[in-house]
């Protein structure tokens, strides 16, 4: 009998996430339940990134384990799927033998035809054509397990500003915008499963519905704050060129949106922004900055920046490190720039060597660390509203409690920060099974005892919505 075991590896971003998701929902249908081993599976799935060199190694590197398995197991079927497999295509097929499918981003919906016609036939397949975008966007709301608290909704596909250094417009094809009601329908859906929190994606969501005409963002957003059993909206990512009032308003007028914006800036540089196509100044983002802090005064602000972009001067990347002192942002992801395939800056002439691209993103994180730390710190000692996501790592692998049977929650601040933390007294709720105790799912007051390098500590002080109300 053939293995219906189904094991996806998912790198790279939410969106890949999503998507895989998407993958184990539709394949379900044709029989493949999910295996947390691939030693396991006879279907294995490895959904790819091709945003940085680094990303896109990582693929190969894991294609070689897998060919080893099949090695073992030639009856195992093993597919790559998402951007680099949309970017290489056949060529996939030639460098790693042991692959039966590649398919590429708009290509998810007709995974379990392919499936079986590989089951069947036997043979290799290649799906990586970008046919009608707006009938593929449509997800698969079958959701049969027990989802987490928070989930990503993608809202949009693709992306048309072309940035220099980017590949994404090229892998995940032009900008296309899901309908209204279909979002709404899928997060209603979600809450039906115990969801409380959504994160909508697209890579640029300031620029929702523009093409369509479809409602603009702020309107979508303010549809979703409507809907009962929501706690909290999260979208991302922004672009700072079209970052609208409106929209900036709305974390003023929405009580579900969260305090936490993440808005690129890339680089300080107006010289560096301009080679990459970013189409706005350092100015406009700083005046940006301004009006989120003025309408939202403790919102939190991450950023992406990438170091050593082809041209780079030591004063170019000082005006990095001078913007990141006036933004004083939360949190940074800071990459060093990698050529891509297709992307207009692989073209440029001015490389920064690797030595000093290395050297510029550890100046990067040593001074965010520093305003992180202060930020964290300043936390000591608050009450922070954690929307709870479960049980910490350490409970979920099956440890038992401290000796005082304490188990330890996780769960995230309004502001995007980590939160563990400990029930105010776990002995009253010493003769109950974890699964009793369970309170994913609501909001519960935190003091903040210990900052850590990545996460917060603290004990709970109260719940604030739903449960059996424990109050400290
Ligand atoms: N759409 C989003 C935006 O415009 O900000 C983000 C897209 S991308 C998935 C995430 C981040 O990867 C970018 O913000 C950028 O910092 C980084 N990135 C993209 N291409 C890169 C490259 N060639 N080298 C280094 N970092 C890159
Ligand atoms: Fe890439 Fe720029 Fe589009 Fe973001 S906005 S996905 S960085 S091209």
């Amino acid at each position: 009998m053939k293995n219906k075991y189904l094991h996806i590896i998912t790198i790279g971003c939410q969106m890949n996430i999503y998507d895989s998701e998407q993958m184990a929902i539709r394949l379900k249908a044709s029989g493949y339940k999910s295996v947390p081993f691939p030693e396991d599976a006879g279907l294995i799935i490895v959904n790819t990134c091709a945003i940085r060199e680094k990303a896109e190694q990582k693929v190969f590197s894991l294609l070689g384990r897998l060919a080893r398995l099949k090695k073992k197991k030639p009856e195992l079927i093993i597919g790559v799927a998402g951007c680099v497999a949309q970017q290489e295509g056949r060529a996939l097929l030639k460098r790693a033998p042991c692959l039966d499918l590649v398919f590429g981003t708009h290509a998810v919906s007709r995974l379990p035809a392919m499936i079986e016609r590989i089951e069947r036939q036997g043979g290799r397949m290649v799906e990586t054509g970008m046919p009608d975008q707006k009938k593929l966007l449509e997800p698969d709301i079958q959701y049969d397990q027990n989802p987490n608290i928070s989930k990503f909704v993608t809202i949009m596909q693709g992306c048309e500003n072309f940035c220099t250094y980017c590949v994404v417009p090229y892998v995940r094809g032009r900008e296309v915008s899901r309908k209204p009601e279909s979002i709404i329908r899928e997060i209603k859906k979600l809450l039906e499963f115990g969801v409380r929190e959504v994160t909508l994606l697209g890579q640029n969501v300031n620029s929702y519905g523009n093409k369509e005409g479809f409602s603009s963002f702020p309107e979508l957003l303010s549809s979703i704050n409507q809907l009962k059993g929501l706690q909290r909206i999260r979208f991302t990512t922004s672009h700072p060129k079209d970052l609208s009032d409106d929209l900036i308003n709305c974390f003023a007028n929405l009580d579900k949106l969260c305090n936490h914006i993440h808005l690129p800036v890339q680089s300080g540089s107006n010289r560096i922004l301009r080679r990459m196509h970013r189409k706005y100044t350092r100015e406009n983002y700083l005046k940006k900055i301004d009006k989120l802090r003025k309408v939202c005064p403790d919102i939190a602000i991450s950023t992406d920046l990438i170091a050593g972009f082809p041209g780079e001067s030591e004063s170019d990347f000082e005006d990095t490190l001078e913007l990141m002192k006036q933004v004083e942002y939360d949190s940074i992801f800071a990459f060093k720039y990698s050529d891509r395939p297709n992307a207009t800056a692989a073209g440029f002439n001015d490389k920064i060597s690797d030595n000093e691209k290395l050297a510029r993103l550890q100046r990067l994180l040593k001074l965010q660390e520093y305003f992180s730390g202060r930020k964290n710190s300043a936390l000591t000692g608050s009450i922070q509203t954690v929307l709870v996501e479960g049980l910490s790592k350490k409970q979920d692998s099956g440890v038992q409690p401290d000796p005082n049977n304490n188990v330890q929650w996780t769960g995230r601040t309004a502001t995007n920060k980590i939160v563990n933390f400990f029930h105010a007294d776990d002995r009253e709720f010493a003769g109950l099974s974890i699964a009793d105790r369970i309170y994913a799912g609501k909001l519960v007051d935190v003091k903040i005892e210990k900052i850590l390098l990545h996460s917060l500590q603290g004990q709970e002080c109260r719940f604030k919505g739903g449960g059996t109300g424990y109050v400290a």
